[in-house]
This record gives C-alpha cells, sequence and structure tokens, in this order.
C-alpha cells in the first residue's frame, strides 16, 4: 500500500430505497427480479464474484469516476461487506425458524468511510471478494420449499421473505457490477 495515496473523501451517499427493483427491472443494469428465481441466485453471484475479481486487476481500479463515486476499488469492498451482510441476514431468517426477523441496521456509506475502502490493497481485496461471494452463494443454497417465505423486516419497515432478500441481494451485486463496467 502507497503512502502517497489520499483520501478522496466521502462518496454521495445513496439514500433511495432500492426495493422497487422488486417488481420491475431496472433500467439502469437490466435486472429483472420477477424472471429470476432464488436457486439461480448462488449461481449469478459465483459469476459475478468472478466479474469483480478481474476488475480488481484493472490498472483504473484507484480511480473515481466522478466526483463523489467510487472507484472500481471501493465498489468490490463494498460488495464484500454486501455478501458479507446479506448471508448474514438469510442466516438469521432461517435461524428464526418462519417468525419474522428484524434486521439491523447497517450504514453502508459509514461502512465505506470507517473501513476505508480507498485505501484497500486490490490484490488483498481480490482474494476477500472471491472467499465473501464463495460464502454467500452457499448459504443462499441452503433454504429449501416454504423456507424460501420466511418473513423478515427491515430497520426502515420495509418487509422481506428469504426469497425476495435474495432477489434484492443479486440486483444490488449486478447493478454495481454495471456501475464498474458500463
Ligand atoms: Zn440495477
Amino acid at each position: 500500500m502507497s503512502e502517497s495515496l489520499t483520501d478522496p473523501g466521502p462518496s454521495t451517499p445513496d439514500d433511495a430505497d432500492w426495493t422497487w427493483v422488486l417488481s420491475s427491472p431496472c433500467p439502469d443494469c437490466g435486472f429483472d427480479a420477477a424472471a429470476t428465481a432464488p436457486g439461480e441466485v448462488p449461481a449469478i453471484l459465483r459469476v459475478a464474484g468472478q466479474r469483480y475479481a478481474a476488475v480488481l486487476g484493472r490498472d483504473d481500479v484507484r480511480n473515481r469516476p466522478a466526483e463523489g463515486v467510487w472507484s472500481p476499488l471501493e465498489y468490490a469492498c463494498h460488495v464484500r461487506d454486501v455478501c458479507d451482510v446479506m448471508r448474514g441476514r438469510l442466516e438469521q431468517i432461517l435461524a428464526g425458524g418462519g417468525e419474522v426477523v428484524r434486521f439491523a441496521n447497517w450504514d453502508q456509506d459509514e461502512t465505506a468511510v470507517e473501513r476505508q475502502y480507498w485505501r484497500s490493497d486490490p490484490g488483498v481485496v481480490q482474494g476477500e471478494v472471491t472467499s465473501a461471494f464463495e460464502a454467500a452463494a452457499t448459504a443462499y443454497a441452503l433454504p429449501s420449499g416454504t423456507q424460501w417465505e420466511w418473513p423478515a423486516v427491515r430497520s426502515n419497515g420495509a418487509e422481506f421473505t428469504a426469497a425476495t432478500l435474495s432477489l434484492y441481494f443479486v440486483h444490488d451485486i449486478r447493478h454495481h457490477l454495471w456501475d464498474v463496467t458500463a
């Protein structure tokens, strides 16, 4: 890690409520939740993990494309952490045995600043991304039958099931792939 790196400052926070992607195709990345089955999620995650690992080998990996927009490296750190959070949330649903579980709030922008995503070593993140996607893919292969309907509520009140959580999760992953490769 070079000591000459300068802190680019926080990115512009994304405060949008993205739950609409569960009912309409995303006009940006093209993901269509209605055309995706939760059973496809592990395979989608494994392919995406490989693509993020490839992005981390790019020469421009530290470059922010615009003021307030994460670099590919910062996006890769973000999706690594999204994989861990979403794996934890699914485990929480399954541990709930069908009772409604409540997710703790996760502030993605605060996490990016705290963990200093911009300072990360792309080679290290490559390994972490690969492990995080594999662990998430393994976890999302576990639910079966009615477990996909088991409920959860996010801290802002948004209601999920294991199935809608899985689709919300893979949209996030695919959308950021579009962010770094479009
Ligand atoms: Zn999208």
